[in-house]
Order: structure tokens, then C-alpha cells, then sequence
């Protein structure tokens, strides 16, 4: 027992200085461009157009290569790191849909961009945002904020504010992962929500599973009642593509229409040339 205790110790002893390793090379990574984004459109079902694109971050590790997002984001919000990189990700976010907007010629298009609870400490947070989308170009309306409910589960009385502070400016709030945190649907009205993104377990076990149907169903009724948007996330086939029509949500995101793009490929979707 004390030789696997001793085991255990090191597993753990390796896991933070893996942890801490991976941290100083995000620091890298941050000043010497080894981030990039893609973009993941945004279609609207009745007409298959694009409307807007979401931005999600991606490491290219000089070692270890293409990390995903799930397995180093956990790890900055942490550190407190998070809040460098949202500022980066926000930035570059702004420029690539000023250039998407001026090659489709379309004002309208939005960007929308992930945020952590940790970005919502910073003081003077609503305040950099607007002046980095106007240094880049971009009006407020054409910014999504993606949050999670485990934003709102604090209750904290800035966050409230702050958010009120971004729609104010006319910035959208969406509600990513719906469904899937510890809801409390009070918050729906406490706080100022513009679109709920159905999570995308949903999606995929509507055509199968009651339950998630009856889930899918009931959160189309809140949102009507509440006049907020739907954005049904994780679309893979056309049955599902067909319930969503036929439940009367208008916006829908996943692989069946595209995977996150490069930002050429973006264009290139937008100027209805055939990505592969
Ligand atoms: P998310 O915000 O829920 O983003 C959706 C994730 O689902 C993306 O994974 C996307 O590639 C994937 N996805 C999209 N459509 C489909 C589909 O039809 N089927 C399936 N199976 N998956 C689909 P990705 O890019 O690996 O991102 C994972 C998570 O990392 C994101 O989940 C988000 O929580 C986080 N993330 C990504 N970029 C950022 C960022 O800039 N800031 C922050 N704070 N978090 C980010
Ligand atoms: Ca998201
Ligand atoms: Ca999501
Ligand atoms: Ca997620």
C-alpha cells in the first residue's frame, strides 16, 4: 500500500510539472505566433446562407503539433493566462471578419468569440472590447459573446453588470452548451441573454432518444417566450437538419454544413466556391 501511495505521489508530482511545463510554453506560444484561429460558420436553414462564423482557438505545439482547444484551455484558465489569449483571439477575430465582411460584401456577417468566467474579472473588460473592434473596424452588433452557464451559476453582481454593460453597447450574449450545466432557468431573464446554442449532445440524440427531443422541444418554447434566439450547435445530418426546420429553429451550426475553416477557406465559403 505505502509503494502505491508513493505512485500516486509521483503521478501527481508529474502531472503538475507537466502542467507547469505546459504553461510556460503557452507563454511562448502567445509571443511567437504558434496560435491561430478557425472559423466555423454560422448558416441560416431557410435560405443555406452563411450569417456569421464562430472563432475557435487552435495551438500549433512546436512538439507535440495540433492541440486541441480541450486540452490546454482548462489548463490557462487556471493560470490566469486565459485572459491574454481571449484578448489575442478577440483581436484577431475583429480583423479576420472585417476581411470576410469587405470580401462578401456583407455588413451584417458577425463573429461570434468564446469567452471564460476569468475574462469577466478583468476591470475596464467591456470598455477594451469596443475599442479594439473599432480599431479593427468592427461594430459591437457584429460581436457575439459565447458564455457558459458556469458564468452565470456566480451570481456575481459585475458579471451581471458587465453583461448589461456589453448589450448596452450592442454586443449579443449567447448561452453556449445549453442544457448542459446546472440551469437554473431564472437566470434567463435575470440576465441579459440574446441566444441560446443548444449543446450538441442534444442534437445528436434527438432523432433517437424521447428525452432529448421532449429537451430540445422545451428549450424552442422557452426561448420563444422569452423573444430569445436559437442556434442549434453539433448539426451532422440531414434528418437532423429536417427536425431542426421542422421545430422552427431558423440557425444551425456543425460538420454537416462545415468544419471550422481557415480563414482563405472562410472566404472562399462565402464567395460560394466548393470547399472540400
Ligand atoms: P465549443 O465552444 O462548444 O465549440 C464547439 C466545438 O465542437 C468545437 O471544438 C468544434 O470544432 C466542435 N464541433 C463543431 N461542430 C461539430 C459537429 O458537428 N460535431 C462534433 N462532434 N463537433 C463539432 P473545438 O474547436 O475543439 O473546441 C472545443 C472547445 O474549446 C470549445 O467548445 C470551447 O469551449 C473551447 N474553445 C475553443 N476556442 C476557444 C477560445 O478562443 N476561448 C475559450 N475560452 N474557449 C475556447
Ligand atoms: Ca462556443
Ligand atoms: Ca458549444
Ligand atoms: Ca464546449
Amino acid at each position: 500500500v505505502a509503494l502505491e501511495r508513493e505512485e500516486h505521489a509521483h503521478a501527481e508530482q508529474s502531472k503538475v510539472l507537466d502542467a507547469v511545463r505546459l504553461s510556460n510554453e503557452f507563454r511562448v506560444a502567445l509571443a511567437d505566433s504558434q496560435l491561430f484561429l478557425e472559423y466555423q460558420p454560422f448558416v441560416e436553414l431557410s435560405s443555406g446562407t452563411v450569417i456569421g462564423f464562430e472563432a475557435l482557438l487552435r495551438w500549433n505545439h512546436p512538439v507535440h503539433g495540433r492541440m486541441p482547444p480541450d486540452q490546454f484551455i482548462p489548463l490557462i484558465e487556471e493560470t490566469g493566462q486565459i485572459i491574454a489569449a481571449t484578448r489575442w483571439v478577440f483581436r484577431e477575430a475583429c480583423g479576420a471578419l472585417l476581411r470576410m465582411q469587405q470580401a462578401a460584401g456583407n455588413n451584417d456577417l458577425f463573429m461570434s468569440i468564446n469567452f471564460s468566467a476569468q475574462d469577466f474579472d478583468e476591470p475596464e473588460f467591456v470598455t477594451s472590447l469596443c475599442n479594439v473592434a473599432e480599431q479593427e473596424g468592427i461594430e459591437p452588433r457584429n460581436i457575439h459573446l459565447e458564455i457558459t452557464e458556469r458564468l452565470l451559476l456566480r451570481q456575481a453582481s459585475h458579471v451581471s453588470e458587465t453583461l448589461k454593460l456589453c448589450r448596452d453597447k450592442g454586443m449579443e450574449v449567447s448561452i453556449d452548451d445549453f442544457g448542459t450545466g446546472y440551469s437554473s432557468l431564472s437566470y434567463l431573464h435575470r440576465y441579459p441573454i440574446s441566444t441560446l446554442k443548444i449543446d450538441k449532445s442534444f442534437i445528436s440524440n434527438m432523432s433517437s432518444d424521447d428525452g432529448a427531443l421532449g429537451l430540445v422541444r422545451s428549450i424552442m418554447s422557452i426561448s420563444d417566450n422569452l423573444g430569445l434566439s436559437i442556434i442549434a450547435e453539433g448539426v451532422e445530418n440531414d434528418q437532423q437538419v429536417s427536425m431542426l426546420r421542422s421545430l422552427r429553429c431558423h440557425v444551425a451550426q456543425g460538420f454537416y454544413f462545415s468544419r471550422p475553416l481557415a480563414e482563405s477557406d472562410a472566404i472562399s465559403l462565402l464567395n460560394g466556391v466548393h470547399i472540400d
